[in-house]
């Protein structure tokens, strides 16, 4: 990997820690998903250093939230531009250790860093507001104030955007940032320090440490000098941690699972629905947490749907995500592939026939794969498949699909295709989602509000709506006027 690298001081097997570069006395290995050769080894640290994190960032905070606004800004606006000037490494040593398409790393990479250009602007733009007194003698003020020390847990699957999401903001707030990313993807994350570093932003204000999960992920729970937790992953880990928050009331924001249905209607642009179904699933390889997951199609138009998407599926090319033409890489890791493997047998056995793919391809390689005649009995309408999977359900009434789409713990992402205008706004309404994609496969973007209900999670990121969750509100009574 170094080998390719322009800038090869961007690969980086240390943490960075209060501005300095530490090593560990056990390591972890980096593996390339592709054929798991070992790529770097990060050091795998525990409690000790995460307490030490936090006080590093605990004691750069008063200064760093002191800072003009506008000096923070200028200072983002620095990081985003290095992020940019090297967003060709950054897509490598993503491609390398995720194994996503180096077209789609590159996007990732101007995805993240649009996350540190949009909140440097918004910086300057944190208000507080005046209320009207109900007293003659007093005034009513409020200021938005840096919440404090930012912990963040983050996953593999966006290995740089789920960093900055988090971090653009924190930090335009006036926050420090102590990180715990994916110890399958932290090489995205430690040259986020190289070029937070070269950006001027002080010791102590980003720390990433890698590590132990579990310990590590106790101290940034119950340490009171953190203020809030913003996590990314699995609903089962977003409900420990949040329970772990409880004992030091912490905020906490959460992106968790989804499980998202993607709706078609028989008054739909097919060729537009068979494209967005093509970017919302197979991207990733299927792999996000706003992939669609059930595609529910209208009787009048099911048929025609399967056979335009079966054969927008078979174009697909699956491989190493470094070689031209390659639209699908493998999936993270063995028991990923074997998750997929037990949706597709699951289905099968209860009555889906497979349309098209249905097999694994060697190492963490599957086929994109679409499933008929699916039903609700079947584990993928409950479960998140988290792979290149499709499996298309059928429905017959416009009431019937929002309640097969509701009928889930999860409320992410939707989506559904229609060019009724009444019918839009019934269906975007009666969907209990937080993000709804019309005529649209793809929805994310720095400018908009990106989050969950229901058990998929809390808060938003991105938008100014995401800067808010860094901030507290302070009412200031001034009286004796
Ligand atoms: P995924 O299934 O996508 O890996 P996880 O929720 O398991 O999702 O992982 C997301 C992040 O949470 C990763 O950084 C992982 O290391 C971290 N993590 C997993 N288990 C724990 C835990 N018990 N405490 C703290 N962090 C955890």
């Amino acid at each position: 990997l170094r080998d390719i690298l322009k800038d090869k001081s961007l690969l980086k097997e240390k943490c960075y820690i209060d501005g300095k570069w530490v090593s560990g006395t056990e390591t972890i290995d980096v593996t390339n998903p592709v054929n798991e050769d070992v790529i770097a080894a990060v050091p795998n640290l525990g409690q000790a250093e995460a307490k030490a994190a936090i006080e590093a960032a605990g004691k750069a905070q008063k200064a760093w939230g002191a800072k003009p606004a506008k000096e923070r800004a200028a200072i983002l606006r620095k990081w985003f531009n290095l992020m940019m000037e090297n967003q060709e490494d950054l897509a490598q040593i993503m491609t390398a250790e995720q194994g996503k398409p180096l077209a789609e790393s590159r996007g990732e990479i101007a995805y993240g860093a649009s996350f540190v250009e949009f909140f440097a602007e918004e910086a300057k733009r944190i208000y507080g507001e005046t209320i009207p007194s109900p007293w003659p003698h007093a005034r009513i003020v409020t200021i938005r104030q840096p919440i404090g020390v930012v912990a963040a847990i983050t996953p593999w699957n966006f290995p740089n955007a789920m960093i900055t999401r988090k971090a653009g903001p924190a930090l335009a707030a006036g926050c420090t940032f102590v990180c715990k990313p994916a110890s399958e993807t932290p090489l995205s994350a430690l040259a986020l320090c190289e070029l937070a570093e070269r950006a001027g932003i002080p010791a102590g204000v980003f720390n990433i440490l890698t590590g132990k999960a579990r310990p590590i992920g106790a101290e940034l729970t119950s340490n009171p000098l953190v203020r809030i937790l913003t996590f990314t992953g699995s609903t089962e880990i977003g409900k420990l941690l949040m329970q772990q928050c409880a004992t030091t009331v912490k905020k906490v924001g959460l992106e968790l699972g989804g499980n998202a249905p993607f709706i078609v209607f028989d008054d739909a642009d097919l060729d537009a629905a068979v494209q967005g179904a093509m970017a919302s699933k197979y991207r990733n390889a299927g792999q996000t947490c706003v992939c669609a997951n059930r595609i529910l199609v209208q009787d009048k138009v099911y048929d025609a749907f399967a056979a335009k998407f079966a054969e927008a599926v078979n174009k697909l090319k699956v491989g190493n995500g470094v070689e031209q033409g390659i639209t699908t890489g493998p999936l993270i890791n063995e028991a990923a592939v074997k998750k997929v493997r037990e949706h597709i047998d699951d289905a099968v056995s209860k009555g889906a026939k497979i349309v098209v793919g249905g097999k694994e391809l060697g190492g963490n390689f599957f086929e994109p794969t679409i499933l008929r005649d699916v039903t609700t009995k079947m584990a993928v309408a409950r479960e998140e498949t988290f792979g290149p999977v499709a499996p298309l359900f059928r429905f017959s009434t416009e009431e019937e699909a929002i309640r097969m789409a509701n009928d889930t713990e999860f409320g992410l992402a939707c989506y559904f295709y229609s060019r009724d205008i009444g019918r839009i706004w019934r269906v975007a309404e009666g969907l209990e989602y937080g993000m709804v994609g019309i005529n649209e496969g793809i929805i994310s973007t720095e400018v908009a509000p990106f989050g969950g209900v229901k058990e998929s999670g809390i808060g938003r990121e991105g938008s100014r709506h995401g800067v808010e969750e860094f901030t507290e509100i302070k009412y200031m009574l001034m009286g004796g006027l």
